[in-house]
């Protein structure tokens, strides 16, 4: 045998065992991702539970339709949408009882939020292609999240992240403000993850990041409510100050990013309203001069992308 030759085997099996060790770290390294496999698989099935919910929401849909439709049109003089978008399903909100003790303050929080009123009065306005319906599920996850599941079609909230608004609420000495700053981050990401899940269900084409459209969208619907906004703007503020930021290859913008945005969006809703937005200096003059023209393109996106699914005018 050659020396040469001997070098060649000697490096070879030094290749296997490399690959080898690396095979093996690989597998370790997905035997959490099993776990999670396993556990969206339970979801999977808890979700095919809560669809049927939806057969019994499907039924009261005309009345709980009829009612909105007339009570929209006292108040604004809606009109029906007359091109009509397919609709069979619903938004539809459901509460896993939490099995954790710990959580269920959270739970009971969740609970008297008013979801249930708010997502009836979502379905007044727009359409659900799906037959199904999108369940907004509010369960015990483990971890803190909300997240819109593409392949379930449903929203999960979990009670960990009510868990944390609450943590972070003691931000504030004021009793009325925390309970409000809870309320409004439970809305804020229920909205940003309803933008989610109309990006997938009406197949939306989105210019840009889809995280900032789902806030953008999120944040146009809380100016109606601007406290809100301001709540939510706030949460991302302190989040930061956590050093609690996603990285920088992830696909959400930083915390202090969100922060900015959500607050010039809000603020260029109405300048004139939330001028102490930046009389407070809470957002620079520098990134206000523009925001109004923001706002005005950003609505202008949504209004005309989510129009074909408007049942009302
Ligand atoms: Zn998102």
């Amino acid at each position: 045998m050659s020396k040469n030759y001997k070098i060649a085997v000697i490096f070879l099996l030094l290749v296997n065992v490399v690959l080898a060790g690396y095979l093996y770290t690989y597998h370790a390294g997905y035997k959490s991702y099993d776990d999670l496999l396993s556990k969206h698989e339970k979801q999977t099935a808890d979700f095919k539970v809560l669809q049927a919910e939806n057969e019994y929401l499907k039924q009261s849909k005309e009345q709980i339709r009829g009612q909105y439709a007339a009570l929209l049109k006292e108040r604004g003089g809606l009109e029906q949408n007359t091109t009509g978008p397919s609709d069979p399903g619903n938004f539809y909100v459901y509460y896993v009882p939490a099995t954790s003790g710990s959580l269920e303050p959270y739970e009971e929080l969740a609970r008297g939020a008013g979801f249930d009123e708010y997502v009836s009065a979502f379905n007044v306005v727009f359409a659900v292609p799906l037959s199904e319906g999108i369940p907004v599920v509010f369960t015990q996850c483990g971890f803190e999240n909300a997240y819109f599941d593409q392949n379930t079609k449903g929203i999960v909230f979990c009670y960990e992240l009510v868990e944390l608004f609450t943590t972070m609420s003691a931000f504030y000495e004021d009793e009325t403000l925390r309970a409000d700053y809870i309320t409004a981050n439970m809305f804020f990401a229920l909205n940003h993850e309803i933008a989610h899940a109309m990006i997938d269900i009406y197949d939306l084409p989105v210019v840009g990041m889809e995280e900032d459209a789902a806030d953008q969208l999120a944040t146009l619907i809380g100016t109606s409510k601007a406290e809100y906004n301001f709540h939510a703007a706030i949460n991302y503020r302190i989040l930061d100050s956590l050093g609690r930021n996603p990285d920088y290859f992830g696909d959400h913008p930083l915390n202090e990013e969100r922060y900015y945005n959500l607050l010039c969006l809000t603020y260029g809703s109405d300048p004139a309203i939330h001028y102490d937005i930046v009389y407070d200096e809470y957002l620079p003059a520098t990134r206000a001069a523009g925001c109004q023209g923001e706002f005005e393109q950003v609505e202008k996106s949504w209004d005309e992308l989510l129009s074909p699914y408007k049942k009302v005018k």
